[in-house]
């Protein structure tokens, strides 16, 4: 048995919107999944078999990147970069989501070669996870001609997310619709490229064909990079009662608050999540979730707490995974963080909601510790501790 204790841990966020700051100093895995929390002289650790002093820091359940573009290992040909994930790791992200592998050189575009890339990657991160991360890659790219089969021999197969729809041939609603309602059938999500072209070869997706094509989830609403205008943006967030509002480093940072405060004015907070859309033409964000948090508490008017679950539960609960929540029987993705030295505020979340990045100390994947004080944000003033 592999036990996981976490002490003097100074505050836990839950990843909950609804109740995003849990009492408690003590954190306990086992095997890989969270067990217990609360205060130490209440909970059993006794037998532990990895032991962290967190020395006052902030545990939150692993971030969440809902939209990456990756291709093979850690490697990018985008921006031939290699440890992009690695770096990314070290931005607390333990998760990361494919919206198509669409950067592989060659990349087929024939159905069966499709169906065959998207089974292979759907495989190749399963079987490697780059520094420990989660990879859930293998997303198709819909193209013309494809038929409900497909559909069910990819699901069959492991194929669990669909790549944004608009990439490929597929660009109208309702082709569109008709092969995202096939996906969904066979227990396939969604997303869909929001906005005006990415990349010289890409197309522009209006908010009508978004609402038609009704995809899980509404890919950079922010755009990726030039987004919809306001009134469509704001269109989409009215309109759409349950698919996720994805918000983007890569796109444009203006439509990103506005699609905040529209959310927040309809009571939809609980919509949005987050992603980096790296690699991209725009390069590699390590820090981009973290980015992402800090500026629209910054400029959203959102408490840090909940700006937080933007980027790990609300995420989990449209994607549907058992990461980004403090749940028993989730699994153990935590990043232990602290305000910056030097940044502005009485606390870690009060520096947040000024803007400032928080330094990270410490991520751990299934009860394993992944990596110690991070390369890439600026250093915290408290570091966790391993001394068992
Ligand atoms: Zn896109």
């Amino acid at each position: 048995m592999e036990k996981l204790v976490i002490k003097k841990i100074g505050q836990i966020l839950s990843g909950k919107m609804e109740n995003p700051i849990l009492d408690g100093d003590c954190m306990v895995a086992i095997d890989g999944k969270i067990e217990a929390w609360g205060y130490e002289r209440d909970l059993n650790t006794d037998d532990a078999t990895c032991i962290v002093d967190a020395h006052g820091v902030t545990l939150a359940p692993g971030l969440i990147d809902s939209h990456v573009h990756p291709v093979v290992g850690d490697y990018t040909p985008r921006q031939q970069q290699l440890h992009w994930i690695d770096s990314t790791l070290h931005g607390g992200v333990t998760t990361m989501i494919s919206a198509g592998e669409v950067h592989m050189p060659g990349r087929p575009k024939d159905i069966v070669g499709l169906k065959a890339m998207s089974i292979a990657a759907q495989r190749w991160y399963e079987n490697l996870r780059p520094s420990g991360v989660k990879v859930h890659a293998g997303a198709p790219v819909i193209e013309h001609g494809m038929v409900e089969e497909d559909f069910a021999e990819m699901a069959k197969a492991g194929v669990k997310y669909l790549g944004e729809v608009g990439l490929g041939t597929v660009k109208d609603g309702k082709t569109a619709n008709e092969m995202v309602g096939w996906a969904r059938k066979y227990g396939m999500q969604s997303t869909i490229h929001t906005g005006g072209p990415s990349i010289p070869g890409s197309g522009l997706i209006d908010a009508d064909m978004v609402i038609e094509t009704n995809t899980d989830v509404i890919g950079h609403i922010n755009g990726g990079h030039s987004a919809l205008p306001d009134d469509q943006i704001i269109c989409l967030c009215e309109n759409c009662t349950k698919q996720a509002f994805e918000i983007v480093h890569n796109g444009n940072e203006r439509a990103a608050v506005l699609t905040v405060n529209t959310a927040r004015e309809l009571g939809k907070l609980d919509q949005v999540i987050l992603g980096t859309d790296g690699p991209a033409g725009s390069g590699v964000q390590p820090l981009g979730i973290l980015r992402m948090i800090a500026m629209l508490s910054a400029f959203g008017n959102v408490p840090a707490e909940i700006a937080f679950c933007f980027g790990n539960g609300n995420t989990a609960r449209q994607r549907e995974l058992d990461v980004g929540l403090i749940e028993k029987g989730y699994s153990a993705d935590f990043v232990l963080l602290d305000q910056a030295q030097h940044a502005p505020g009485q606390t870690m979340l009060e520096s947040v909601a000024l803007g400032n990045l928080p330094g990270v100390g410490m991520t751990i994947i299934d009860g394993v510790v992944r990596s110690e004080r991070s390369r890439n944000t600026p250093p915290a003033q408290r570091l966790p501790e391993r001394i068992l």
